[in-house]
C-alpha cells in the first residue's frame, strides 16, 4: 500500500459566484495540505490532486458534504509521493475548454450521451455497428488508444466542434465517446446529439475508470495523464506499446516535454535516447539557451494543456 493518493474528478453542476468559491476552496486546500490543479467554473469543478491518504479522504468527504457535488465520483490511484509541486485553484469560463460555454448550446447537466460503465463498454465495444470515438488530443492518442478507435488530429479539445463534419459517415452508427476521465465526453457527446447523431453514449469515468473496472482489455499503449506521472498503464490483460521513440524508432511508452523551454514540444522518446539528448527533442534544442536540466522524466512544472 503506497502512502499517497492521486484523485481525479469532475462534476458538472451550477456554481454561482465561482470566484468566491475558488478563493474559499484554495484556502481550504492549502490548510489541508493537498496539492494539484483544480478548475472551477459556473458549470462545475474539475480537479486532479495528490495528498496523503488521510488528506485525500478528508478532501473527498468535504466535497461530498456539499449538496452541489452530490454524486461526484473520484478516480483514485496510489502513489509514492505527491504528484504535484503546488496547489492551484483557478476560476475558468469552462471546466474543460471547448469554446462551448453557452449552456444554451449544450448543457451536460440536461442532455448528454448515455453513460456506460466499464463493463458495459467492454461488452459493447466490438459490436459491428459500434464506433469508438476518442475525443482526446493527438499527443495523447499516439501514446495509447483502444483498438479500432477513431482518433482525431486535434491539439486541443477546442478543435473538436470543427471535426464533427468529418464524422458525418457515422451518424447512424452507435457512437461511444471515450476520453481520459470522462469530462470531455460529457460535452462531446452532448454536442454530437445536438448535431443529429442518433445513438450516442459515453464511457463513464473514462479510460481511467475502464482500466480499474475491467483490467483494461484492448487498450493499446499507455494513458497520458496531466500530472507528474506523465503516463500510466491501463491494460493488464493484453498490453502493448504503440508509440515510437522519435530518435531511434524503437517502441517506447514515454512522453516528454522538450527540455528547451522555448520549444516545450511534446514527443515520445525512449529512456536511453532521452539521456543522450538530455531531454531535448533535437540537437538544436539540446544547445539552446532555454534548455532546462533534464530531470529524468521530461515533466516540468508548467501551465496545463487541456
Ligand atoms: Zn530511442
Ligand atoms: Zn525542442
Amino acid at each position: 500500500m503506497k502512502p499517497y493518493l492521486v484523485l481525479a474528478y469532475y462534476h458538472y453542476t451550477r456554481i454561482d459566484q465561482p470566484e468566491i468559491f475558488t478563493a474559499d476552496h484554495l484556502a481550504y486546500c492549502k490548510k489541508l495540505g493537498v496539492r494539484g490543479r483544480i478548475y472551477i467554473a459556473p458549470e462545475g469543478i474539475n480537479g486532479t490532486l495528490s495528498g496523503s491518504r488521510e488528506q485525500c479522504e478528508e478532501y473527498m468527504a468535504h466535497l461530498r458534504a456539499d449538496s452541489r457535488f452530490e454524486g461526484i465520483s473520484f478516480k483514485i490511484d496510489e502513489h509514492d509521493d505527491h504528484a504535484f509541486n503546488r496547489i492551484h485553484v483557478r476560476t475558468k469560463t469552462e471546466i474543460v475548454h471547448s469554446g462551448l460555454r453557452d449552456p444554451g448550446i449544450i448543457d451536460p447537466t440536461k442532455e448528454t450521451g448515455r453513460h456506460l460503465s466499464g463493463k458495459e463498454f467492454l461488452k459493447l465495444k466490438d459490436q459491428e455497428d459500434v464506433v469508438i470515438l476518442d475525443v482526446r488530443s493527438n499527443y495523447e492518442t499516439r501514446l495509447g488508444k483502444f483498438k479500432n478507435a477513431i482518433t482525431l488530429d486535434i491539439e486541443n479539445f477546442r478543435e473538436f466542434p470543427q471535426k464533427i463534419a468529418e464524422l458525418e459517415q457515422y451518424k447512424d452508427k452507435k457512437i461511444v465517446t471515450v476520453c481520459t476521465g470522462g469530462i470531455k465526453c460529457e460535452k462531446a457527446s452532448a454536442l454530437l446529439i445536438k448535431e443529429g447523431f442518433k445513438d450516442v453514449s459515453q464511457l463513464h469515468n473514462g479510460i481511467v475508470g475502464y482500466g480499474k473496472e475491467t483490467g483494461g482489455k484492448d487498450f493499446d499503449g499507455v494513458l497520458y495523464v496531466f500530472d507528474g506521472r506523465v503516463t500510466v498503464p491501463v491494460n493488464h490483460v493484453n498490453p502493448s506499446v504503440i508509440s515510437l521513440c522519435k530518435n531511434c524508432g524503437e517502441h517506447a511508452p514515454r512522453n516528454l516535454n522538450c527540455a528547451n523551454v522555448d520549444c516545450n514540444e511534446q514527443f515520445v522518446m525512449c529512456e536511453k535516447c532521452s539521456e543522450e539528448m538530455e531531454g531535448a527533442c533535437s540537437e538544436a534544442c539540446k544547445t539552446a539557451p532555454g534548455k532546462r536540466v533534464y530531470n529524468g522524466t521530461g515533466y516540468y512544472t508548467r501551465p496545463v494543456l487541456s
